[in-house]
């Protein structure tokens, strides 16, 4: 994590703490969060996107909230700065829970969303090369991601990403999968998800952590028992950033790295780039 990802972490945190000091709800606490991380370039969602082999960004996001359980999400959208609002509209204005690519881009921009056109020379590689390319550099990652708990004692997770290098046209991760990547729920917690979406999909992780948690686990014990299965199983490759109702939470990755932090309003923001 360079110094500027950790002073714009710092921020983010203390923008969606804003939010929860002021009486505000969770999941506008992690929208806001996310919104910070997306706009600032730094990572991998928003502005600072990667592209897939064709060389176009494709994003995707998602929010959830655990008073009631609404969620919303889109995958594969084009041209938005901040995915996690259109998630968040999709959550708010509409009956359904994931919309998709151009139909989700046309949706965002019906709401007036703040268009983003990637600057730079985009990649084109021969499709003979792909393969190759995946193997070599599928493993970095750079999600933005957000839990929170409010003062009313509601939770909610949130999400958003470029996806993984070298990703073939039209793939799509765990992000915006909700009770993969992302899952909220006040009778057990709140979870957003960073790693190989591949692997996550698989296990279908946040909600296999809130099952732990409701069965009494602790937030750190429940998400290191469900990443180590990830390990152990399919060599998967993540990181988890989960809150009980109680107030408990774990930052726990099995990755080298996760660029992660919190903060509860006391001192300042802690910010890390490991989690023991
Ligand atoms: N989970 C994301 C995906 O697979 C990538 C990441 O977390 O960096 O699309």
């Amino acid at each position: 994590m360079t110094r500027r990802q950790a002073a714009c972490l710092a921020d983010a945190l203390a923008i969606g703490y804003r939010v929860l000091g002021q009486g505000g709800p969770a999941v506008m606490a992690v929208e806001v969060t996310i919104r910070f991380l997306e706009q600032s370039g730094l990572f991998n969602a928003g502005r600072g996107s990667n592209r897939q082999l064709d060389g176009v960004q494709r994003m995707d996001a998602s929010l959830m909230e655990g008073a009631h359980l609404r969620a919303g999400a889109v995958a594969s959208i084009e041209g938005i700065l901040h995915p996690i609002v259109a998630a968040r509209l999709v959550m708010e204005k509409t009956d359904h829970v994931l919309l998709v690519g151009p139909c989700a881009a046309r949706f965002a921009r019906h709401f007036k969303l703040e268009r983003h056109r990637p600057s730079g020379p985009s990649r084109r590689l021969p499709y003979g090369g792909i393969l190759a390319d995946l193997k070599r550099t599928g493993d970095r990652h750079g999600t933005v991601g957000a839990v929170a708990l409010d003062q009313a004692g509601s939770v909610g997770a949130g999400a958003s990403t470029g996806g993984i290098d070298s990703m073939l046209p039209g793939r799509v991760g765990d992000t915006p999968l909700i009770g993969c990547g992302v899952y909220a729920d006040n009778r057990s917690g709140a979870v957003s998800m960073t790693g190989l979406g591949e692997g996550i999909i698989r296990l279908a992780i946040a909600k296999s952590i809130c099952d732990r948690l409701v069965r009494g686990r602790s937030p750190l014990a429940a998400a290191k028992s469900v990443l180590r299965r990830l390990v152990e199983r399919i060599g998967g490759a993540a990181g988890a950033l989960v809150i009980a109702p109680d107030g408990r939470f774990g930052i726990v990755h099995v990755t080298p790295r996760m660029a992660a932090g919190w903060w509860n309003g006391t001192g300042k923001p802690v910010v890390q780039g490991r989690w023991p």
